[in-house]
């Protein structure tokens, strides 16, 4: 059965002799698998419509398994960031952190709107040669936690519902927010092996074995940006007005929110903390 997607390339692996996979988020089925044959012959001309990222109208041919694209159509390659390295690397991770927190086949337009933004969004400051693909960056992926229903408590104390002072709060994975002066010395700082959810349940779209095994790669992206731990760690009084900021806007609404190294590194540190916890 021929079927047409509207989606987004999220990545792609060689097999075989000149094939590829490639796994996209489509608007019409969530996140798919499938196969290009022979398109790392160097006649093929499908491999330039099926780049990182670009936002493709796919056809796909199934019957039963992984899916065989037999066409590709580019709506948006997103040149101004491909041509800005910064901006790629932002949009690189970006869509690895999707992709390995997103499930297969699960259709979300919310979710599929929220990564075609973010392109969308980064491309147009690259063209207008702004440097704040690092706030877009963390403005996307906080979402995207959102929307996969990892909401983070950042308005009061996640423990004791307190509004937080201007200093002294922690964040904690594990409680899934911020603690407050009061109650960061009740919550354990240990190895991520020995924490349990406790009452704070996610209602992850990570419960596939599937998404298990893709969860299990986002350890090793996170550790990657810094020397992630799971334990709570402070956080800056302005991380925490950014963190709402990203939560009350669009990410398109971001180009003008401006933030300072030390606030953007300790929203770094918190981020990595949380995503090694979930991994
Ligand atoms: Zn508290």
């Amino acid at each position: 059965m021929e079927r047409k997607y509207t989606g987004i390339i999220l990545s792609k692996y060689d097999t075989g002799e000149a094939d590829r996979i490639y796994t996209a988020y489509t608007l019409e089925m969530g996140k798919i698998k499938s196969i290009a044959q022979g398109v790392r012959k160097p006649q093929a001309k499908l491999a330039g419509h099926l780049e990182n990222f670009v936002l493709a109208d796919l056809t796909v041919i199934k019957k039963r398994g992984t899916g065989r694209i037999t066409g590709s159509i580019v709506e948006n390659n997103f040149n101004n960031l491909r041509n800005n390295l910064e901006a790629l690397e932002y949009a690189l991770k970006a869509s690895d952190i999707f992709n390995n927190l997103v499930g297969m086949e699960e259709r979300d337009e919310k979710i599929f709107n929220l990564l075609k933004q973010f392109l969308e969004t980064l491309d147009k400051v690259s063209k207008d040669k702004k440097d704040n693909g690092e706030v877009l960056f963390y403005g996307f992926v906080f979402k995207l936690l959102e929307f996969l229903g990892y909401k983070l408590e950042v308005g009061a104390c996640v423990n004791c519902t307190s509004p937080l002072s201007s200093e002294g709060n922690y964040f904690s994975a594990e409680k899934g927010g911020v603690v407050c002066k009061n109650c960061s010395p009740k919550i354990r700082n240990e190895a991520p092996q020995s924490y349990t959810h406790g009452s704070y349940s996610f209602p992850s779209g990570a419960k596939s074995a599937e998404a298990k095994d893709n969860v299990s790669h986002l350890s090793t992206i996170s550790r990657s940006w810094s020397s992630a731990k799971a334990d709570k760690i402070e956080i800056d009084n302005n991380a925490i007005k950014i963190i709402r900021i990203f939560s009350h806007n669009e990410v398109a609404s971001l180009t003008k929110l401006k933030a300072g190294k030390k606030e953007l590194d300790n929203i770094k540190d918190v981020l990595n903390n949380f995503l090694s916890w979930i991994a």
